[in-house]
C-alpha cells in the first residue's frame, strides 16, 4: 500500500503543526511519499510564508531594501527548526535567495522558495529523501503543465526512493526557470506525485474535517460529507465550495486514485473520501449545497418562438458576441430566459440587448437583477421520490419565492435561482428538510 500525503499550510505553519504532522505519516508506513506546503498562517492575523515572499520579492524589484523582510521569513523557519530541535541550517539557502532577489530571478521564483524550504524541513525532519520539484515538475514554454514528461520522470525517480518529500506548487520550465502552479497548486502537487508513485490513495490534509454539506458561513457546524463522486465535487466546487484546488482532481481520476480529505489537527475524523463510482449512499439523500449570488435573468418573449428554427441559436450569439458566458437557460413555450454573470453583463448590457433585437427580433427583452443560484447535489436523489418536491416545499414554507428551477438529465443537481436577498434563508431551509431533521 502507498498513500501520498500532502499537508497544506495551516497544517505546517509552525514547530507545533509539523509535530502533528509527523505523528501523522508516522502512525502510517504506507504514507511514504509527502507534499508539504510553505508554512500557512498560525491565526487569523499571521501572514502566509508565500505572501511574504511576494512581498519581499516586490520590494527587491523595486530596487528596495527586500534584506529586512527576508529576515522575517527566515525567522519564520527558524522558528520551525528550534521549535523541532532539528540542526538543519537554512543559511546558505538563504544566501542563494537573496542573491537570487537581487538578479530578478522573478515572483513565482521567489514564491516558490516556501514550499522548497518547508520541504527542506520536512525531509531532515521525517528522515525522508528531499527531492527538489524543479527536477521532476515540468512545464512547456508557455507554462502549461507537461503531464507526460512529468509523470515519466517523477515515477522512474520514485522508484528509486521509498520514502521521498516533494515540495509542493512549483517546478520548472526547460530553460530550468522556476515556475508555479496557480494559489493554492500544492494540491495539484500532490495528485501528480500520487499519480506517478501509483499510490492507493492521496491524502490531502488540511485544517478541516472534509468537504462540509453547506458553507458554514450559513449553516452552523454543518455536517461532513462522507463520500463524494468527482462529478458532484465539480457541481459544487462550482457554485463555490472550495476545500481542494480544482485542478487537482485530474491526474488521480484519471488514475482511479481516491483523494481523502482530512483534518492534521483532528486525525481522528475520517473525513471525505472523493471517487470516481461509489454505491455508498449519502446518509442524508443529497450530498451537498451550495450557491452564488449575483446572476441577471436575461427574459427574451416573442409570439411562436417555439416554431421558429433557430431562435435559440440567434439569442445564444448575442451573448457569445460580446464575449459573455451563460450559465442557464431555462425556457417556455414563447420565451426563454439567460442566465448570466452580473459583473460580467453589467458592463456590456446594452450592446448584448441591441446584439439580441438585431438578431433575434423579439417582441420584448426585460431584466431581473440580483439573483442567486442554489444548487441541490446529490447522486442518491436519481433514486429517491420526491425530492424536489421537499425544496419546494421547504422553501415555500421559508417564504422563499422561486425564480427558476433548472434539474439537468443526470438527475445529479437540482439548480434553483431565487433573489439575493433569499439566499442565506433558502440554503438553510433546504439543509433542514435534508439534514438538520434527518439527525
Ligand atoms: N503556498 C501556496 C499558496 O499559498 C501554494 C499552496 O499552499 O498550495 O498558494
Amino acid at each position: 500500500m502507498v498513500k501520498v500525503v500532502k499537508f497544506g499550510g495551516s497544517s505546517l505553519a509552525s514547530a507545533g503543526q509539523f509535530a502533528k504532522v509527523g505523528e501523522i505519516i508516522r502512525a502510517d508506513e504506507s504514507r511514504r511519499y509527502v507534499v508539504p506546503s510553505a508554512p500557512g498562517k498560525r491565526n487569523d492575523k499571521d501572514v502566509k510564508v508565500t505572501d511574504m515572499l511576494y512581498g519581499c520579492y516586490a520590494a527587491a524589484e523595486a530596487g528596495e531594501d527586500f534584506k529586512p523582510k527576508l529576515r522575517k521569513i527566515k525567522d519564520r523557519f527558524d522558528a520551525i527548526i528550534n521549535g523541532l530541535h532539528l540542526k538543519t541550517s537554512l543559511e546558505k539557502e538563504f544566501q542563494t535567495i537573496a542573491e537570487n532577489f537581487e538578479q530578478k530571478a522573478g515572483a513565482e521564483y521567489a514564491a516558490s522558495r516556501g514550499e522548497y524550504l518547508n520541504g527542506i524541513i520536512m525531509a531532515d525532519f521525517l528522515g525522508y529523501t528531499f527531492i527538489d520539484a524543479a527536477e521532476v515538475v515540468f512545464f512547456d514554454e508557455k507554462g502549461e503543465f507537461d503531464a507526460e514528461k512529468t509523470n515519466r520522470v517523477l515515477s522512474a525517480r520514485l522508484k528509486k526512493c521509498d520514502c521521498a518529500v516533494i515540495p509542493g506548487f512549483y517546478g520548472a520550465k526547460k530553460d530550468g526557470t522556476v515556475h508555479t502552479f496557480s494559489r493554492g497548486g500544492s494540491d495539484i502537487t500532490g495528485s501528480i506525485v500520487a499519480k506517478a508513485a501509483g499510490a492507493d490513495l492521496y491524502e490531502n490534509w488540511t485544517d478541516v474535517s472534509g468537504f462540509l454539506i453547506a458553507d458554514p458561513r450559513i449553516i452552523e457546524n454543518p455536517e461532513v460529507i462522507q463520500v463524494i463522486t468527482y462529478r458532484e465535487l465539480r457541481e459544487l466546487s462550482y457554485m463555490g465550495a472550495t476545500v481542494l484546488h480544482e485542478d487537482a482532481v485530474f491526474p488521480v481520476r484519471g488514475a482511479g486514485i481516491p483523494i481523502n480529505i482530512r483534518n492534521t489537527n483532528k486525525p481522528e475524523d475520517k473525513g471525505t473520501l472523493i471517487v470516481e463510482h461509489t454505491c455508498h449512499h449519502s446518509e442524508f439523500t443529497i450530498t451537498g449545497i451550495a450557491g452564488k449570488k449575483g446572476f441577471v435573468a436575461v427574459n427574451v418573449d416573442k409570439d411562436m418562438m417555439n416554431s421558429e428554427v433557430g431562435f435559440g441559436r440567434k439569442v445564444l450569439s448575442a451573448f457569445e458576441e460580446n464575449g459573455i458566458s451563460f450559465e442557464h437557460m431555462p425556457s417556455g413555450i414563447d420565451t426563454m430566459t439567460v442566465f448570466v454573470h452580473q459583473e460580467e453583463f453589467e458592463g456590456k448590457e446594452q450592446q448584448v440587448l441591441s446584439s439580441i433585437k438585431r438578431l433575434a427580433k423579439p417582441d420584448t427583452v426585460d431584466l431581473e437583477a440580483d439573483l442567486a443560484l442554489i444548487a441541490v447535489v446529490g447522486r442518491g436523489m436519481r433514486s429517491t421520490r420526491g425530492t424536489a418536491g421537499r425544496i419546494f416545499s421547504a422553501l415555500s414554507h421559508a417564504n422563499v419565492n422561486v425564480k427558476m428551477i433548472d434539474q439537468g438529465s443526470s438527475e445529479l443537481n437540482i439548480i434553483i435561482g431565487v433573489a439575493n436577498c433569499d439566499f442565506e434563508t433558502a440554503i438553510k431551509s433546504i439543509y433542514d428538510i435534508f439534514v438538520t431533521t434527518q439527525l
